[in-house]
């Protein structure tokens, strides 16, 4: 973009309207529409939400015993500058990532995206910086019956024929918006898609997934297409995860600090320990990371989703995957979907991992199994445990996580499971078919 101020510059650049956005606890994208005589205004002020908001589940149901309250005040949502992208579905719109902030201008303790940000600047203090790549899977159905946008068989040219004006749409959208797209590729279930933007520094690199997820769904909308990111859209479907792979490098020259070669496993002591912190927060992180009622539905054994803690290299079937090694070396945390705050989830990943530094953690050796696939003894002999089986348990662990509550902060770590548990007591509250199917004559 020209040099000028935010406001001058979106000016210069023809827009007529500036999207303001923030993400809410349930990882919503939400925020205002500014026309263009009030973007000098509002690149300095501002455009202001009601605290009360973060409050709310993602049916819009206000929690039961909520913090902020009609009366507790608002935030201010200033756009970063540095994150400001157009929208080429919508060209007279930008979209602007922004910062909330208290009134007196400092920044809100319950901002996600400032969560990150203090994350990555902890990372920064113990000399390291990351590189995130965010790898999200979704379906594209033509219907909500979820009839598949095509039967066409997982990684075939003929999945990607099928769809090949979506892709291009796609492709051709995120060129237009800077984004790096690595891959796009037909996924194992009827319809479902993953793809890759390239690795960025964490803040960065969420932003982009957001914007890579509501250009989906726009372009899909477009084509007569719906897109779902959701983590078991049915039972009897593949689940779609959001996979995030971290790779350390020093903050000072940008060297790589994730690989040794002369280490059997190929990682950096740094790394290892990095890995480490991830295990004995794994519990927690997947609180974070699949905080919905739907999460825990795609976290089953032998599902290529994890089911258990434990690290692999080149095991799909492990919670951590180090995907390849020497100049590909990096971290794979897989328990995550799309239905988490990125934010938040890539700030505990981080913190976690720190942890793990500053404990100077081992992770063992890796494990060469299909985990999914031992039996419980075996399991047993080799110390492996399950991740948690429910999303209460889950939620659970996220409570019981002091370093997570640390870094995150308590009115994140205790805003983000107040919302997610009200969430899950409505959903318990309710009664399904398969309820009915089972019980409705029983016994
Ligand atoms: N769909 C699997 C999941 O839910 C991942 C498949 C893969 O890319 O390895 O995590
Ligand atoms: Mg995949």
């Amino acid at each position: 973009m020209v040099l000028g101020t935010l406001a001058d510059r979106l000016v210069a650049e023809g827009y007529a309207q500036l999207w303001i956005c923030y993400t809410d606890y349930n990882g919503r994208l939400a925020g205002r529409s500014i026309p263009r005589s009030r973007f000098a205004h509002v690149a300095e002020r501002g455009t202001n939400f009601a605290k009360a908001n973060f409050n709310f589940t993602i049916l819009d149901q206000q929690v039961p015993d909520p913090r902020f309250t009609a009366d507790t005040g608002d935030v201010l949502a200033i756009p970063d500058p540095e994150a400001v992208y157009p929208l080429p579905f919508h060209p007279a719109s930008a979209l602007s990532f922004a910062l909330l902030h208290e009134e007196d201008g400092s920044l809100w303790a319950g901002c996600p995206r400032a969560a990150l940000q203090r994350a990555t600047a902890a990372l920064a203090d113990a000399g390291l910086s990351a590189l995130v790549g965010l790898e999200p899977e979704f379906y594209l159905f033509t219907d909500e019956a979820l009839t598949p946008a095509t039967q066409a068989g997982m990684y075939t040219i003929a999945g990607l024929d099928a769809q090949a004006v979506f892709i291009e749409q796609l492709t051709q959208h995120l060129v237009e918006m800077d984004i790096p797209l690595e891959q796009i590729g037909k996924e194992y279930g009827p319809g479902q898609y993953e793809a890759t933007v390239s690795p960025a520094d964490p803040v960065t690199a969420v932003d982009r997934y957001l914007l890579f997820r509501l250009t989906v769904r726009s372009v899909a909308r477009a084509h007569g297409l719906l897109a779902s990111f959701m983590p078991k859209p049915d039972a009897a479907l593949a689940g779609c995860g959001l996979h995030v792979h971290l790779s350390l490098r020093d903050l000072a020259t940008g060297a790589d600090r994730t690989s040794d070669p002369d280490h059997p496993s190929g990682l950096s002591t740094e790394a290892r320990a990095f890995l480490a912190g991830w295990l004995a927060h794994a519990e927690a992180l997947t609180g974070l990371g699949a905080p919905t009622a739907n999460s825990a539905k795609r976290l089953q054994p032998a599902s290529w989703a994890p089911a258990h803690i434990c690290w692999g290299i080149g095991n799909r079937a492990a919670l951590v995957r180090v995907p390849g090694l020497g100049t590909r070396a990096r971290l794979e945390f897989r328990s995550g979907d799309n239905t988490c705050n990125p934010y938040l989830y890539v700030a505990g990943l981080i913190w976690a991992g720190l942890d793990g530094l500053q404990r100077g953690l081992d992770p063992g050796p890796p494990v060469e199994a299909d985990v999914g696939r031992l039996p419980a003894s075996e399991l047993a002999a080799r110390d492996i445990r399950f991740l948690p089986r429910s999303t209460e348990a889950a939620l659970d662990a996220l409570a019981e996580d002091t370093a997570l509550a640390t870094g995150l902060g308590p009115l994140l770590h205790q805003e983000f499971l107040r919302v997610k548990r009200a969430e899950l007591a409505s959903y318990g509250l309710q009664v399904t078919p398969w309820e009915r199917a089972a019980y409705f004559e029983a016994p």
